[in-house]
């Protein structure tokens, strides 16, 4: 075990997906935050733990060619980016190796890898973003909590944010303090302003931007929206939103609309989408059809599928599919998103779909109680991943195909690993970066129903006692009498054929050919005689 404030020499092997450097040392693995794979260091261990450490940069005797210099005044202080210290080329071969470790380590599953789709613009892509509000120095204050904490690190040019987001801050945050609204105090929950909200439609450039505040204040925001408004005419929705509680969730439930348009209008693979404030929507649009392509290529549709879309938001994905299924059904938790997938199908003229809200295991349970048998499967569940109930019901409708998308690749390869016991094999995983820059990675997964292990075989039946463990007193009498009267030895099977023959009850398809095409020996006429009078000594006929 390490010692705190040892310094011992290090070289970073490898990385962690939220971005840590990793160097062995005596057999023991340390960690140490913004260093990069190649990098040759002195570290000083910070904290020790029995197996493994956690260190900090003493000196960097030879920085890695990964390295690049953070393009973000704030990186090292905010919580947001992780891999802003290297070049984008090396992040996405640290996400590659993140999703394989996973699958191969936790899932125990030996897919075959597709090359990791990174994205074209990995700065600006964001289409919402949420910046706490508070007060430092009697100024009012945006920008993003440093890691672990509720500290605000001030910040309103973030690189992953489209720069129009950066400009109407700037001008919002004047105002706000030009016009005393008052910040909200965490600590004391007072004040009033506790985030600005902006989403953007990637295709349609309307803008949202919605104030989260303590106490309804409609008139007190009115001047800020009409200021703002004048001055950014791609705000086509100001919205306020009511969250009373001390909670680190950000929105309320109460959304009222205080200029233009209730929700903003984007587009997604060609599906025209209504999006509310409370709409889950993916925050990459770039990327995100991307996404729904590969899912689509995995899905294998050719128009006569019923496909289940499983924690569907706001229907995107099978909406995006609608046109190449038969039926499509979603599943849903959160109602509004619910509505939101019903009125995006409706826009966009879909009929075949149905959308359900509740529980994505206890829906596709009743689903498959319903004898509803899906041939495809989207499942795309939140960052646990599915529960046991939902993966049994899943396996339970046996579709023939389950595209797994996941923004959280341990508990995806978990769950591939149990649907892997249920019959699923894991084909191909593709990940994808869907959050540049951040300790986050998306991957696609395509999983197929196992072949029928049953296969037919051309066996003699007679080498085999198949009535032992139904009826073994009968048959056993029957070939001992056959045995003793005749000298001739008899199968079970051929027992069966002449009862069967003579009208007598035998099992379903007992001793029967599994097709008609199997081969199933039959009774020789000395041999059956033999039987009929066993049986009639029986008193069977
Ligand atoms: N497929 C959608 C949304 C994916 S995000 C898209 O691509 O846009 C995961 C979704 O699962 C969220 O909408 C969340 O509300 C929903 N969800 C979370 N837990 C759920 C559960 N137990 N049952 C059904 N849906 C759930």
């Amino acid at each position: 075990m390490r010692k705190k404030n040892e310094i011992v020499p290090l070289t970073i092997t490898g990385m962690t997906a939220d971005g840590n450097g990793v160097g062995r040392i005596d057999g023991e693995t340390v960690f140490v935050s913004r260093t990069a794979i190649g990098d040759r260091l002195q570290c000083r261990i910070v904290k020790a733990l029995p197996t493994y450490a956690f260190g900090i940069i003493e000196s960097l005797e030879e920085p890695s060619p990964d390295r690049a210099e953070p393009d973000c005044p704030v990186y090292a202080a905010c919580g947001g980016c992780a891999f802003r210290h290297i070049t984008y080329g090396a992040e996405c071969a640290v996400k590659q190796q993140v999703v394989e470790d996973a699958f191969v380590r936790i899932g125990g599953l030996k897919p075959e890898f597709l090359p990791i789709l990174g994205c074209d613009t990995p700065a600006g892509y964001r289409n919402k973003a949420q910046y706490p509000v508070g007060s430092q120095n009697g100024q009012a204050v945006c920008g993003f909590y440093a890691k672990r904490s509720h500290r605000i690190v001030p910040c309103m040019n973030c690189p992953l944010q489209p720069p129009l987001f950066g400009e109407l801050l700037e001008a919002a945050m004047r105002l706000i303090q030009d016009m005393g609204i008052a910040p909200y105090e965490e600590q004391q929950g007072t004040g009033l302003l506790r985030h600005l909200y902006l989403r953007q439609g990637y295709h349609s450039g309307e803008l949202m931007l919605c104030f989260v505040v303590t106490r309804p204040a409609r008139k007190q925001l009115m001047p800020l929206c009409e200021a703002l408004k004048a001055r950014f005419p791609q705000l086509t929705s100001l919205c306020m939103n009511v969250n009373p509680a001390r909670t680190n969730v950000i929105l309320g439930k109460h959304t009222e609309t205080l200029l233009g348009a209730d929700v903003i209008q984007d587009a997604m693979c060609g599906i025209r989408l209504q999006l509310s404030p409370h709409a889950f929507y993916q925050v990459n649009t770039a990327q995100a059809e991307r996404l729904y392509g590969i899912a689509a290529e995995f899905a294998q549709l050719t128009g006569n599928e019923t496909l289940l879309d499983l924690y569907c938001g706001a229907g995107t994905i099978g909406l995006s599919m609608a046109h190449r299924v038969k039926k499509l059904i979603g599943v849903e938790i959160i109602p509004q998103a619910v509505e939101n997938a019903r009125k995006n199908a409706a826009a966009n003229g879909i009929a075949n779909a149905d959308f359900f809200c509740g529980d994505a295991g206890k829906i596709a349970q009743r689903l498959a109680e319903r004898g509803e048998s899906p041939d495809v499967i989207v499942v795309d569940p939140p960052r646990k991943g599915c529960d046991q109930a939902t993966i049994n019901a899943v396996a339970q409708m046996a579709p023939r195909r389950i595209v797994m998308i996941s923004c959280n690749p341990a508990t995806a390869a978990r769950d591939c690993a149990l649907l892997d016991k249920l019959g699923y094999r894991t084909n191909q995983v593709r990940a994808l970066d869907m959050f540049p820059r951040t300790g986050h990675v998306e991957c696609v997964v395509l999983l197929s129903q196992l072949p029928d292990e049953h296969i037919d075989i051309d066996i003699d039946l007679d080498e085999f006692d198949l009535t032992s463990a139904e009826c073994k007193a009968t048959y056993d009498e029957i070939k001992e009498y056959v045995l003793e009267h005749s000298g001739l030895k008899v199968s079970s099977l051929y027992i069966s054929q002449i009862k069967r023959k003579l009208g007598l009850e035998v099992g379903v398809n007992y001793n029967k050919a599994k097709n008609k095409d199997s081969r199933v020996p039959n009774c020789p006429k000395e041999k059956e005689n033999a039987i009929v009078d066993a049986l009639k000594h029986f008193k069977m006929i």
